[in-house]
Parts: structure tokens; C-alpha cells; sequence
């Protein structure tokens, strides 16, 4: 569970020339590509954190990854690499550095621990935590099994070590229907989250009886049918089509409403190719930080209608955490998780490896 925020540090003077702050600052510019939002004088206030986070890096051997869903001073400015939470994992396992740093939320760096036992990995906001996965407790998923005895029982990887240590299969938002198709039997127990397991259970209707826990995505939750059909309509009332994409976090109604449907990876990957075949007009049912990544990787013309959602959790790291953790990291910003955890939760990530190939 994410603990008690810490409290803010005095970080001291970091020494750059104006010359390297600007040029810092026109990089940064140019690869968040929001110049309203990200103004250069904006960039030339975070340009000596950027600066210093970076030089830190090389200098103890850090390897740096963002989530998604984090700011764009953090994903353009300092990530050696940004992703969803499963490639993240696998990235951080993989890295040569002995040493990560997971810009994200606490389940994500958890991940990163179980696949990296022996590595330290550095969470810069210990508070930082996620609706979804503190919907559900281990005590619950106990709960359940007693209840289905010999019920498999599949958890979405948006949950903490100890959840995942007593499921039989992790998912993700990318393979949890491939991997629920392929379990034995003819029932599942699907947690936490209940959109995704109403469309799980949509799309193994006549083969499997889904159990669904009732946990969900404060963000995600937000997005309701109706939105989108009310810009669906404005859209076409003006000769224009709109392509609607979104989340499996989403209820059934926003899923219904939808041309795709898949993990922040996906969505990013579908709004670009569809902004470069001519499809201009965009509607991404997520956090905003999908959003972000679209407009500063895509070389096209791109109308992204409707409004996104922040992850407040997702949002509470900022760069001066970041360069604190690095610095001088507090015992509450290392990833500590119990050996007997990290075999169970990890059976658990193993199977989804193997199911999923
Ligand atoms: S977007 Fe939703 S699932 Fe992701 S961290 Fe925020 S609350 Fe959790």
C-alpha cells in the first residue's frame, strides 16, 4: 500500500550556465511539442532539473522509466525509457543498471521488483497510489477462493505484490482475453476490475462464466457512452467521421462506442497510424498522458476531440522528486517486498509469460 507523502526537501542550487539552460530548455520544447503549454520560458525554469536529473543518472548508473501516464517533462525530459507497467517490468529486469528508477505508481514499481529481486528500485512518491488496485486486499482475493474453491483466479497486473501472490495468472490489458480463453475449465474468477471483466465476460459468453470483482478506475470509470456519442453526433453533424478509442478500463457502454479498444501502448500506436492515414479527428478514452505522447510523437495533422482525465496518482511525482530520490533517497522510496511475495507473485507473472505465448 502507498504510504504518507514526504515532505518536500530544499534541493539546493544546481549550477548550469544560461547557455546549457537554454539549450536544455529549446530541447525540451521541441520534444514535448506543446508550446502553449510547455512555453520556453516554462521549460527554462525545469531546464536545471532536467539537467541535473540526467547528469545524476550517468553518474550513479541509474536507469530511469516512466510510465505513460506521467508528465511530459518526465517522459521527454529525463526517461531513458516510457511504456505501459508490463514493459516497463520487463525493461527494468533487462537493463544493465543495477539500480531503477520507476516514475510511476506504487504497483508498478512493485512489478518491477518482483521480475528484479535483486535489484534496488527507487520510487520516488511513496504516496502515490492507484484506485484500482487498493480496491482489492489479499484478504479479499482469500475471500473468493474459499468461496470458488478450485476456481481459477486471474488478476489484472494493476494490483499490489501481495494480491498477485495469491492469484493463479497475471494479465494485462493486452492479453488478459487471449489468457482467460486459454485457462482450463469452465468458470474464472477475474479481479480487480469490473469493466474489463464485464467485457471479459461479453467475449467469452457461451464458453466461460466470469466471477467479477467490483473494483475500478477512478479515471477510467469517468467516461460514460453518452459523451461519446453526444461528440459523435456533433461530428458527423458537421461531415466529419470520428474515431473513438479506448481503454478496456472503460465500462461496456464506452466500449460499445468504440473502433478499438486496447492498452495506452495500443491506443498511442493506433492514433498515430490512423492520424497518418488521414484519420485526423481522435477521440482517446484515457488519461491525458496518452494524449501528451500522441502529440509529441506524431508528424500529422491531429484533432483530439473531447477532453482526457488525469490520474491524480499518476500526477503526484514531479521532476524535484525525481532529483531527491536520486540524490538521497529515503527508506520509504526503495521497493521492499517480503522473499516468500516476490516467489508467489511472480508464479503468477510466469504463467501469464507462458499462457500468453
Ligand atoms: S489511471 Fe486508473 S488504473 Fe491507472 S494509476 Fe490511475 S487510478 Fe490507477
Amino acid at each position: 500500500m502507498p504510504s504518507a507523502p514526504l515532505p518536500k526537501r530544499n534541493l539546493g542550487n544546481m549550477i548550469f550556465s544560461e547557455e546549457e539552460v537554454e539549450i536544455e530548455a529549446i530541447r525540451l520544447q521541441n520534444v514535448i511539442k506543446q508550446p502553449m503549454r510547455w512555453d520556453i520560458e516554462t521549460c527554462k525554469v525545469i531546464a536545471p532539473l532536467t539537467l541535473e536529473i540526467n547528469r545524476l543518472k550517468k553518474e550513479k548508473d541509474v536507469f530511469l522509466i516512466a510510465h505513460s501516464y506521467q508528465t511530459p517533462d518526465i517522459i521527454y525530459g529525463v526517461a531513458d525509457s516510457v511504456a505501459d507497467s508490463y514493459a516497463l517490468s520487463k525493461e527494468a529486469r533487462d537493463a544493465p543498471q543495477q539500480t531503477i528508477l520507476f516514475s510511476s505508481v506504487r504497483f508498478m514499481a512493485e512489478t518491477a521488483k518482483i521480475v528484479s529481486p535483486h535489484k534496488t528500485i527507487i520510487h520516488p512518491s511513496p504516496d502515490a497510489g492507484c484506485s484500482l488496485s487498493e480496491s482489492i486486499s489479499a484478504e479479499d482475493v482469500k475471500a473468493l477462493k474459499e468461496r470458488y474453491p478450485d476456481v481459477p483466479v486471474v488478476c489484472y497486473i494493476n494490483t499490489s505484490a501481495s494480491v498477485k501472490a495469491e492469484c493463479d495468472v497475471c494479465v494485462t490489458s493486452s492479453n488478459y482475453l487471449k489468457i482467460c480463453e486459454r485457462l482450463p475449465g469452465d468458470k474464472l474468477i477475474f479481479v480487480p476490475d469490473k469493466f474489463m471483466g464485464a467485457h471479459l465476460q461479453n467475449e467469452l459468453s457461451g464458453k466461460k462464466e466470469v466471477i467479477v470483482f467490483d473494483g475500478e478506475c477512478e479515471v477510467h470509470a469517468y467516461f460514460t457512452g453518452e459523451k461519446i456519442r453526444k461528440w459523435k453526433r456533433e461530428m458527423h453533424s458537421q461531415g466529419m467521421n470520428l474515431m473513438v478509442l479506448s481503454h478496456p478500463e472503460c465500462d461496456s457502454e464506452v466500449l460499445e462506442e468504440s473502433d478499438i479498444i486496447g492498452s495506452s501502448e495500443i491506443l498511442k500506436d493506433e492514433a498515430l497510424r490512423l492520424s497518418s492515414e488521414g484519420e485526423s479527428n481522435i477521440m482517446l478514452i484515457t488519461e491525458c498522458g496518452t494524449a501528451d505522447r500522441v502529440i509529441a510523437e506524431s508528424d500529422n495533422d491531429l484533432n483530439l476531440v473531447g477532453a482526457c482525465i488525469m490520474c491524480p496518482h499518476m500526477k503526484k511525482t514531479h521532476l524535484e522528486d525525481i532529483l531527491q530520490a536520486l540524490r538521497n533517497p529515503d527508506p520509504r522510496q526503495i521497493i521492499e517486498i517480503d522473499q516468500n511475495t516476490i516467489l508467489r507473485a511472480n508464479k503468477s507473472l510466469d504463467e501469464m509469460f507462458r499462457l500468453a505465448e
